[in-house]
């Protein structure tokens, strides 16, 4: 049986890759920062699947939390297929406006850890078994860039940049490192911060005239793990609607 972990699994993208490998009988390891009770319902909600489904709390910035975290599913189940590097923050502010110390956190969040948790998974485990696939979630504004999203944009845009030289560094360990980059999809994140107006602004530019679905983002993750998309790598894939091409 394959494992997989999915960072920031207690909500929105994250859940969705979380029940979308559950249902395709992995055992998981939901992570989770500060969003217990959700996770919680989660495991609970996916206690009959064939797979197990099991929270742990590491803040991804955090390398010892990290580390616990990728040693003790390597304990329980002995190996990691497949790393999902989903968890990440918003930040939406005038460049000018921005501090050091939001600076600070949306590059540790967004970026470090992408760093801290891709490489704790290879050292723990996926060089030794020559096999894997790691999927980042990036976004359309790491590939465009966002107005009033400088933080957030240099952080996906970082993202798309540690997947192609990961990619190519990883090819002959047999080790497939991709980058998705959703554009506007429907979850807390963009009802936290943007307002009903500019939402709606939004919504009339995407050629499809709607936002995406968790859902339709987390089964193009689950193919990028699969056998079929083994071939595929390096690669930046942007579920979009059309807003950006
Ligand atoms: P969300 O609903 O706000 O969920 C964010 C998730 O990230 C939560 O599970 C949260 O966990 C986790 N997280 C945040 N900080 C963390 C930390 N320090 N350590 C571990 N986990 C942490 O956001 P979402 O819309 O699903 O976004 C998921 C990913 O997709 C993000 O990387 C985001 O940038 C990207 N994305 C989203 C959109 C969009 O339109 N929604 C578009 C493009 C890209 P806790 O709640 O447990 O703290």
């Amino acid at each position: 049986m394959k494992t997989v972990i999915v960072t920031g699994g207690s909500k929105g993208i994250g859940r969705a890759i979380v029940y979308a490998f559950a249902k395709a009988g992995y055992n998981v390891i939901l992570n989770y920062n500060t969003s217990y009770q959700s996770a919680k319902d989660i495991v609970e909600d996916l206690k009959d699947c064939d797979g197990i489904v099991e929270m742990f709390k590491a803040d991804v910035s955090n390398r010892d939390e990290v580390d616990s975290m990728v040693e003790y599913a390597v304990k329980e189940f002995g190996k990691i297929d497949v790393l999902v590097n989903n968890a990440g923050i918003c930040d939406v502010e005038l460049f000018t406006d921005i501090t050091e110390e939001t600076w600070n956190k949306v590059l540790d969040v967004n970026l470090k850890g992408v760093f801290n948790v891709t490489q704790s998974v290879l050292r723990n485990s996926m060089i030794n078994e020559k096999n894997g696939s790691i999927i980042n979630i990036s976004s359309i504004y790491g590939i465009c860039g966002g107005s009033c999203e400088v933080a957030y944009s240099a952080s996906k845009a970082g993202i798309v940049g540690l997947t192609k030289a990961l990619a190519k560094e990883l090819a002959l360990s047999n080790i497939n490192v991709n980058a998705v980059a959703p554009g506007a999809i429907n979850t807390d994140m963009l009802k936290e911060n943007y307002s009903k107006e500019d939402l709606e602004v939004t919504r009339e530019e995407i050629p499809m005239g709607r936002f995406g679905t968790p859902d339709e983002v987390a089964e193009l993750v689950l193919f990028l793990s699969t056998d079929n998309a083994k071939y595929i790598t390096g690669q930046v894939i942007s579920p979009n609607g059309g807003l950006v091409m």
